[in-house]
């Protein structure tokens, strides 16, 4: 069931969502070669005390930390390592999550380490791309379908190819709800797109195959060929017949 939202719970919505945008822009200067995803998620976790946000993803599902922090083929869902150093040339995706009186927020993105390949920096651009190709197609008259097959078209276009297996969706009073966004599918299918439907679109791209498996420690998300990936996150509401980006707060690079 969807749950549509109502102009003041979508206010209520802009704290913790807000958080999420500023904790990205944050963390931007920190991923660098010689820290530890550790550190790096120690320093989110900090983040979100100052601003009296709770981490949704630490506990969830026995999740261990406050951030996702996943390396070049790991797609999503690292768990943060004192063992897991960043280095040049490496792409970091993180993933975080807040709750703010009951509201949750979600977002990711992921960092090019000093001088990447140019092909990797390509595969950040596009997955980023594939997002915003998404989002033009939110729009009421349109149906989920439009967004997915944008997303997919546009990445597709670019050589690389959007992961099955983890998808977009709704959120609110919990971290998923109803509908699934996935970032692939044919135009006008699946529900028709109305106003107060919020959503974390969240393109996951790959430079080779788009078949993944679960690491032994249950989390960890590579790729199956150990092809890089990359993954953009924003939580977005559709309202009244226009798209507001949550995660980006007015004023805010992001
Ligand atoms: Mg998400």
């Amino acid at each position: 069931m969807i749950k549509l939202k109502s102009e003041r719970e979508i206010d209520e919505m802009r704290y913790p969502n807000a958080v999420v945008g500023e904790v990205l822009a944050y963390i931007k200067e920190y991923v660098v070669d010689g820290v530890t995803t550790y550190d790096l998620n120690k320093l989110i976790e900090e983040y979100f005390k100052r601003r009296n946000v709770l981490p949704a993803f630490k506990g969830y599902a026995g999740f261990p930390a406050a951030a996702c922090i996943s390396l070049n083929e790991m797609v999503v869902h690292g768990i943060p390592s004192k063992k897991i150093m960043v280095k040049n040339g490496d792409l970091v995706s993180i993933d975080v999550g807040t709750i703010h009186n009951g509201w949750y927020g979600d977002g990711a993105r992921t960092y090019a380490v000093g001088n990447v390949d140019e092909k990797l920096a390509e595969l950040v651009e596009s997955t980023k791309g594939s997002f915003f190709e998404g989002l033009k197609n939110l729009k009421v008259g349109n149906r989920l379908g439009d967004v997915s097959h944008a997303i997919q078209s546009f990445a597709e276009s670019n050589g690389f190819s959007i992961i099955r297996d983890y998808v977009g969706h709704g959120i609110g009073r919990n971290l998923h709800e109803d509908p699934q966004v996935p970032n692939f599918g044919k135009p006008f299918s699946g529900i028709p797109l109305m106003n107060g439907l919020v959503i974390a679109i969240e393109p996951m791209v790959s430079m080779g195959t788009w078949k993944v498996k679960v690491l032994d420690d249950g989390w960890g998300v590579v790729t199956l060929d150990n092809s890089a990936s990359a993954h953009y996150e924003n939580t977005v509401v559709l309202h009244n017949n226009e798209v507001e980006i949550l995660t980006i707060p007015e004023g805010l690079d992001v």
